[in-house]
């Protein structure tokens, strides 16, 4: 309607004329205006639909409107929007209780942030007080936030502008077998030689300077890599060895999206520190935070931590947090994860992996999934080159425009195509999502050389 589009045209124009957005050259974008959401859709104000693939920025678990989450947020509202962090609060207890009663043994305590890098500059900041040393061993292909020291801990090239704002930081290789830096040919071999690979980078760097290794426990955005069998143990056994604190950044996959509370839990790793964002409220309220060890909290038992924020554990983001916890329950969430993850998505994929040529690979868990695509399988060349922009980026873009074409709002990065719906969704809905992926599919196929 008339009304419609004029409410549109303001929408943009203010956002053309006032916003500066993340990650962009401000004259080069052109921000859909988006109307409302709910569950896993959301409506432009031409009243397009998408069905949201990527549910958000991987954060939104919950779906859009979940009512409980809402009503969390207008109960609490009504009765203590804030309060200051030095203060003891209902919902900030309840929701760290309810956290740890979910975390590795020995956590002890946890540390309110506001987002998911905060959490990361704070978990370090504990390592290094902890230990006495400086280091952080980091890998490549890993994206851990934007602030200085977490931007400087992530290993690809959202990194290289910023230069090195952490002089601590030393990047290592992780596994990857479909393309192992180790010239490994099954997973057995890849975990013992990233492991060789990481304790001589222990050893070359010093082990008494080095303070923590951090690592998302399924790497996300860089391409959802499962860690193969016995390589996060074995991550565990080197830390033992040499002192070292292990941070698991369960940032994206904390909070059920492998299937598990946090995903460390499906990898047998006790990690020392743990950092979650996202999942933990489906961001309806920004909050991340720092699951504690008894040890590390004991560091800070006499001396006092150096280190806050005016709003860690704000009210209206813990009662989310804590009815996230009821809904996980009720809606028996990681039960459906796993159940929708092995029937519905593993499968279907392995036949769209042998239909379509462009599919070099797939891997995943529970809802988080990742297709690379190539343009010639033997080869594994992917479909866009490392880090391709504009005209090299062309065979993603015409990808992304089919999915968009056909209603799906999807979560590519390079040549990979990867799935994270809403943890609610129905298997209709996945299914749908799915056929509308495969058609896409064409799409790179007809970039295939071989
Ligand atoms: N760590 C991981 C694994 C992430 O995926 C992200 C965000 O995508 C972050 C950290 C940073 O979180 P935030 O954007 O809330 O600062």
């Amino acid at each position: 309607s008339f009304g419609e589009s004029e409410a549109q045209r303001e929408v943009r124009a203010n956002d053309r004329q006032y916003v500066f957005h993340s990650w962009s050259a401000q004259d080069a974008i052109n921000p859909l205006p988006i109307a409302k959401g709910e569950g896993v859709r959301f409506w432009d104000y031409d009243g397009t639909e998408y069905l949201d693939f990527s549910s958000q920025l991987v954060n939104l678990n919950l779906g859009h409107q979940h009512p409980g989450l809402v009503a969390a947020i207008q109960e609490q509202a009504g009765r203590l929007a804030t309060i200051q962090p030095a203060m003891a609060n209902d919902v900030r207890g309840e929701l760290a209780k309810r956290i740890v009663e979910h975390s590795f043994e020995g956590a002890r305590s946890v540390f309110f942030t506001n987002g998911g890098a905060d959490a990361n500059e704070y978990a370090v900041r504990m390592a290094r007080h902890h230990t006495g040393r400086q280091k952080v061993l980091a890998r490549y292909r890993s994206y851990h936030g934007s602030t200085a020291t977490a931007i400087t801990l992530t290993g690809e090239p959202r990194r290289w502008a910023n230069g090195t704002l952490d002089a601590g930081v030393v990047h290592f290789q992780g596994p990857y077998l479909y393309r192992s830096a180790f010239y490994a040919e099954t997973p057995e071999q890849e975990t013992e030689r990233a492991l060789a690979h990481l304790e001589q980078t222990i050893q070359l760097e010093g082990p008494n300077t080095i303070a923590a290794i951090i690592l998302e426990t399924v790497t996300g955005t860089n391409g959802v890599l499962v860690p193969p069998p016995g390589y996060l143990p074995g991550v565990r056994a080197l830390a033992d060895k040499y002192g070292i604190v292990i941070i698991a950044d369960e940032v994206m996959v904390g909070f059920g999206r492998t299937g598990e509370w946090f995903a460390y839990q499906g990898f047998d790793l006790r990690p020392d520190l743990v950092t979650f964002a996202k999942g933990v409220n489906s961001g309806y309220v920004p909050l991340g935070g720092v699951v504690i060890s008894e040890e590390i909290h004991q560091t800070f038992a006499k001396t006092p931590f150096p280190g806050g924020l005016t709003y860690s554990g704000h009210p209206l983001a813990c009662a989310t947090g804590v009815a996230t916890f009821d809904i996980f329950e009720e809606e028996r969430i990681l039960e459906r994860v796993n159940d929708l993850g092995s029937r519905v998505v593993e499968p279907r994929l392995r036949e769209l992996a042998a239909k379509h040529p462009s599919v070099g690979e797939f891997r995943g868990k529970g809802l988080f999934w990742s297709l690379e695509l190539v343009v010639d399988p033997e080869t594994r060349e992917p479909l866009v080159p490392f880090n391709a922009t504009g005209e090299a980026a062309a065979p993603m873009n015409a990808v992304v425009a089919a999915c968009k074409a056909a209603g799906l709002w999807p979560f590519v990065h390079f040549n990979r195509l990867q799935i994270a719906p809403p943890l609610i969704i129905s298997e209709e809905d996945l299914v749908a999502g799915l056929d509308i992926i495969d058609a896409a599919l064409d799409v790179a196929d007809g970039y295939v050389t071989k």
